[in-house]
């Protein structure tokens, strides 16, 4: 019988739910609303329930080897628990991959939602292991993920690669993690949207960069963006750089804007001289395809210990 690993990734707004097999193909694609999940009741009941329900529908006549699931959350380092998820309440500081294990009796993998997405576009651009891949995300926060030889950068305590919260001197404001200057702050779909509003209040969001891309303010929010990435190319100097997330995606998109601004603030001669990037291409189920190869990953991990316990 095929073996697939249950993977999700889980977003403000909405929650993808797909199977994987192991040649990382999804079906059984499903979008959920997160709101759904967040409903009256305790959050992680209901997430619980959600699963089941999929479970009972998809789950017949296949073997359903591991669940695995992207949140936009900080977890801890064993990934076991999610410490922090500002924009869906109910989880924070829940022993999710557990408590899952419980209900369903199959190994429980939690990433963060960026790894995850890391982890598809490797595979999805034939990205070898060894030497370091970042991934930034510009998205309505702004995303970040590193590998090294092929093995996710999590930090001491599983807070590593939070590009967004980089420090920046004379931004008002204060940031989903309490801080004040993060970078995420002026760098992120969320000040674009407020850039929108304020300044250019005719406009629908997504013609922006169409119509006031040669703006100061729109030349001024890419640089801030290239300002977030260059800081991260200067102390890693990447072997391959993917930049993805939803702003790339939008029309008109000023990529050579983006790169020359980056250009500008990275060390000369190197990594200056030998930047190039892979742009990810956006879908849907990125996410999802991504927490399946990493629930695969694990699986083999626990084969190859021959070890059975979960
Ligand atoms: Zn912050």
């Amino acid at each position: 019988m095929d073996r697939y690993v249950l993977s999700l990734d889980i977003g403000g707004t909405h929650t993808r739910i797909g199977l994987v097999d192991e040649r990382y193909g999804l079906t059984d694609f499903e979008i959920v609303k997160t709101k759904e999940i967040q409903k009256a009741g305790n959050t992680v009941d209901n997430f619980v329930a959600v699963l089941r329900a999929y479970w009972k529908e998809h789950g017949a006549g296949c073997t359903i080897a591991a669940i695995s699931a992207g949140f936009p959350s900080t977890i801890d380092r064993e990934r076991r628990t999610v410490l922090s998820t500002p924009n869906i309440s109910g989880f924070n500081n829940i022993a999710i991959a557990e408590r899952l294990e419980q209900e369903f009796s199959v190994p429980a993998y939690i990433e963060t939602d960026v790894n995850m997405l890391l982890l598809f576009d490797m595979m999805e651009n034939h990205i070898p292991e060894e030497g370091i891949t970042c991934g930034i995300y510009f998205g309505t926060g702004l995303g970040n993920a590193v590998a090294v030889d092929g093995k996710l950068l999590v930090g001491k305590t599983g807070a590593a690669t939070e590009l967004g919260h980089i420090p920046v001197r004379g931004i008002d404001g204060v940031c989903g993690c309490g801080n004040s200057s993060c970078i995420e702050l002026i760098a992120s779909g969320y000040h674009l949207q407020d850039l929108c509003e304020e300044r250019f209040p005719d406009t629908e969001i997504g013609q922006i960069f169409t119509k006031h891309g040669s703006s100061p303010e729109i030349l001024r929010f890419i640089d801030d963006l290239s300002l977030a990435a260059a800081t991260e190319i200067n102390i890693l100097d990447p072997n391959y750089i993917i930049i993805g997330g939803g702003l790339t995606s939008m029309p008109n998109f000023p990529f050579a804007q983006l790169e020359a601004d980056i250009y500008r603030y990275a060390r000369k001669p190197f990594p200056a001289e030998e930047l190039s990037y892979i742009y990810s291409r956006q879908g849907q189920e990125n996410g999802v395809i991504g927490a399946g190869i990493l629930g695969f990953r694990k699986l083999k991990e626990i084969e190859k210990r021959g070890d059975d316990t979960i």
